[in-house]
């Protein structure tokens, strides 16, 4: 009765292979990740062009520029499914056979014996379909390489194409911009939508769109600085988001050009510059409340020790001004 369990292990023996289907996201794209223990950075492909244009020899991380071969992208989460699917597809298989050889037993037993033995089998659960693993959500920054054409997406920003290598800083720091301005002229638009539903969400919602693009602005703005700046000076070991600060920042450019932000700004742009960067640091620590050292560092005068602070749609115009004025000189020095 075992004969069919053993044809299926042999059958299993010779399968090199057990295809499981990876599904893009809506947009097309295919997840995939970093294999640098360090940097596991997951960001996603268009899959037309990691078909056609995406080499299999080398693919770069986006994030850490690690190269590797084209099958050594897969996220954990692709890994772990597709570990699942085909632990479930060969146990199938087997339970199977096991059924199988077990009815053939019942079969002959029936037919040729006085005595009537049968056997049964629990617990099995014959045949897994493969099912294909899905995507996770569209990531909202999409990038087109300018050099070799391939479009790939990734959260928050990237320095390098994962199809040529090409350092993407340039681009990555425009389509930030241009998605922040789009969000804050939108604006009027949002609010007037969501007022149709509830005021209060409307103005929380706006309120958190505005916040949120202030905090995307000098993001942005820090990823230019360092990979520029690294790009300038490649064995220089960066503080973590050092270009976050303004001070250490500017340490920095004075070291390497000999001039910085106040070289580069009016004194009331790099106040205001100041103030805006202090606020953003008030609203990732400490949910926009104002404290001592925010008082100390940004100057800013009009608001007391435990106020909150408000953002308004010309701040973070203003700061997109200011940065890209920023990053318009560093990128003829
Ligand atoms: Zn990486
Ligand atoms: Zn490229």
């Amino acid at each position: 009765m075992f004969e069919r369990l053993l044809k299926e292990l042999k059958e299993l023996e010779r399968t090199k292979q057990v295809s499981v289907p990876i599904h893009a996201d809506k947009d097309g794209y295919l997840d995939r990740e970093c294999p640098n223990e360090d940097c596991l950075f997951q960001f996603k492909v268009d899959e037309q062009d990691w078909k056609n244009l995406f080499k299999d020899e080398k693919i770069y991380c986006p994030l850490c520029k690690h190269e590797a071969t084209s099958n050594s992208w897969w996220t954990k989460e692709q890994l772990e499914l597709a570990k699942d699917q085909v632990t479930k597809h060969i146990k199938g298989r087997i339970d199977k056979a096991i059924e199988q050889g077990a009815r053939d037993f019942n079969a002959k037993q029936s037919r040729n014996s006085f005595i009537k033995m049968s056997m049964s089998v629990k617990g099995t659960k014959p045949y897994h379909y493969i099912l294909p693993i899905p995507s996770k959500e569209e990531m909202q920054l999409k990038v087109q390489c300018k050099v070799c054409d391939a479009k790939y997406a990734v959260i928050g920003s990237a320095f390098f194409c994962p199809c040529c290598g090409h350092n993407s800083a340039d681009e990555t720091f425009d389509n930030s911009l241009k998605k922040i301005e789009s969000k804050i002229k939108n604006i009027p638009v949002i609010r007037k939508a969501v007022e149709e539903i509830s005021k209060d969400e409307a103005v929380t919602t706006c309120r958190s769109l505005i916040e949120t693009s202030l905090g995307e602005c000098v993001v942005a703005f820090q990823r230019f600085c360092e990979v520029t700046y690294l790009t300038k000076a490649p064995e220089t070991k960066l503080k973590f988001n050092a270009f976050q600060n303004l001070v250490i920042g500017a340490e920095y450019w004075n070291e390497l050009l000999g001039e910085s932000y106040q070289n580069w700004l009016t004194a009331t742009e790099l106040k205001k510059l100041n103030e805006l960067f202090q606020k953003r640091h008030l609203l990732s620590h400490t949910e926009g409340i104002v404290d001592e050292k925010y008082i100390d560092k940004s100057d800013d005068n009009t608001y007391k020790v435990g106020q909150r602070i408000v953002i308004k749609e010309k701040d973070v115009s203003e700061l997109l001004k200011l940065v890209k004025k920023l990053v318009d000189t560093l990128r003829q020095k």
